[in-house]
């Protein structure tokens, strides 16, 4: 089979290359096209992935673009996940049961919403840990996005229970609804007994409520309460090693950082674009290249 044009040519690329992209604002952060693109360097495809700042307000218009574009896939980050569940022509189950979208394929001009970050996260579990959610106690802290894929992807992985804690409570009971009749509401007292906490809030990001990263105390729960045998899994990336992570480490659970999911996510997205099995080893990478562990 031809080989597709050389990346490293001075002509790539050319007006053939398969364009696929990130939405978001703020977007000049985002590390999903250097996942991407590490992907299709290793792939040896002609495809390339830029990200596009698209301001709140502005989603149903850029999937106008993408239709007109012939933009192949898009990931899509805040604050376009609501919007864009309601702007594209169809979506998966695990969309439609969260009610948002952080990928989307174009077939023609039918795009297809879906949502990545729950298996995402799974896959990273995996990969850390080799922990099976099977019949397991499970506990997130947080109810937004990234807690409600979760908690979803936890339920229907067969987890024992999923208990959600959350500041405001009416979400926490929206999220731990996700998980059917093994969610239930709890507070800081189930961290002891859980086998695996995930911590799906902003807090301990860098630049995130006033903490800039280091020296920073910004803690969810309180720590004393882990221990060994516990997975700790904080879906916070920036910084690599969060103060929950370290803490974690220290009281002797098992640390599992939010970079994982990251690429988990983004190789789940290229999988349904592409067709072909990605090379999530060459994205780990150059994301930890880039994020600097
Ligand atoms: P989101 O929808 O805005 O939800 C934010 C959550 O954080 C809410 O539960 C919110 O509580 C809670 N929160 C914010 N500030 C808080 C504070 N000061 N004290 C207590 N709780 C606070 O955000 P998201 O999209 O779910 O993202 C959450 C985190 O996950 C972010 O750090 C994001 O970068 C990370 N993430 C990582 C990945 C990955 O691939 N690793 C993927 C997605 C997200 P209330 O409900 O009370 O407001």
């Amino acid at each position: 089979m031809a080989r597709e044009p050389s990346r490293s040519s001075p002509t790539w690329p050319s007006g053939a290359s398969t364009v696929v992209g990130v939405i978001g604002d703020p977007i000049a952060h985002s590390l999903s096209p250097l996942l991407h693109n590490a992907a299709f360097d290793a792939l040896g495809l002609d495809w390339v992935s830029v990200a596009f700042p698209v301001s709140a307000g502005a989603t149903a218009a850029a999937l106008d673009g993408m239709r007109a574009l012939k933009i192949a896939g898009l990931s899509v980050t805040m604050p376009h996940k609501e919007p864009a569940f309601a702007a594209v022509d169809d979506v998966t189950e695990v969309a439609r049961r969260l009610g948002v979208v952080n990928c989307i394929s174009r077939r023609d001009d039918n795009l297809l919403g879906d949502s990545t970050d729950g298996e995402g996260f799974l896959a990273a579990l995996r990969r850390a840990s080799a922990f099976d959610p099977a019949a397991k106690r499970c506990l997130v802290i947080g109810a937004g996005g990234a807690a409600r894929a979760v908690t979803l992807a936890l339920a229907d992985a067969g987890a024992a229970e999923v208990v959600v804690v959350n500041r405001t409570a009416s979400r926490a009971e929206a999220t731990a609804a996700l998980a059917g009749s093994a969610g239930r509401v709890g507070s800081g007292a189930d961290v002891a007994d859980a086998e695996l906490i995930v911590q799906a809030t902003s807090l301990g990001m860098a630049g995130d409520d006033g903490d800039h990263g280091a020296g920073s105390q910004v803690l969810p729960l309180d720590p004393s309460a882990l221990h060994r045998g516990q997975i700790v899994a904080d879906l916070v990336y920036h910084p690599l090693e969060t103060p929950l992570l370290r803490a974690a480490q220290e009281r002797g659970a098992t640390p599992v950082g939010g970079l994982a999911m990251l690429v988990h996510q983004a190789a789940l997205a290229l999988e349904r674009w592409t067709g072909q099995t990605v090379p999530v080893e060459a994205m780990w990478d150059a994301a930890r290249l880039r994020a600097g562990g």
